[in-house]
């Protein structure tokens, strides 16, 4: 294993451990819950949002422990971003999490670098993108919650 997947490893364990972000918000403009049935991952998100920003972002849920990682990781990394900036994010992580593997971690994504070794397996793709995924939904209001089954394919 080469230093940098191990450093990615230690960062996904020590978010897993102790997840930013991760409590309720009772003032939450903005709400959904998301499910990935084959890990059986679930997650809500909460955000707050400013006009056209998310102010502030929490979640909530279990799961394991790359969902639980991604959930923190995410919340980190888009708290005072507008909408369209966040989709750029994921389109990025989408990609980096869904495509061939990178010799070099993709520019612009940050600590979510860490996900990149994800794309290797394929089961773990759903658990990594779920909390995007109910992020999105919860930006959308959509009612109804996630789940990972159609997504990603
Ligand atoms: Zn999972």
């Amino acid at each position: 294993m080469s230093d940098l997947s191990e450093l990615y490893q230690e960062t996904i364990l020590d978010h897993n451990k102790k997840p930013r972000n991760f409590r309720p918000m009772p003032e939450a403009d903005l709400h959904a819950e998301g499910f990935n049935p084959l890990c059986g991952d679930q997650i809500q998100i909460f955000v707050k949002a400013k006009g056209d920003m998310v102010e502030d972002v929490s979640f909530q849920g279990s799961g394991c422990a790359i969902s639980k990682a991604s959930g923190s990781l995410m919340t980190d990394s888009i708290k005072g971003k507008t909408r369209g900036e966040i989709e750029a994010i994921f389109g990025k992580f989408h990609e980096m999490v869904t495509g061939e593997p990178h010799a070099e971690p993709p520019e612009g994504l940050g600590k979510l670098a860490v996900f990149s070794g994800v794309c290797e397996f394929p089961s773990r793709v759903k658990c990594a993108t779920l909390a995007w995924h109910t992020l999105k939904a919860a930006l959308e209001r959509k009612g109804e919650p996630v789940t990972t089954e159609k997504e990603d394919e």
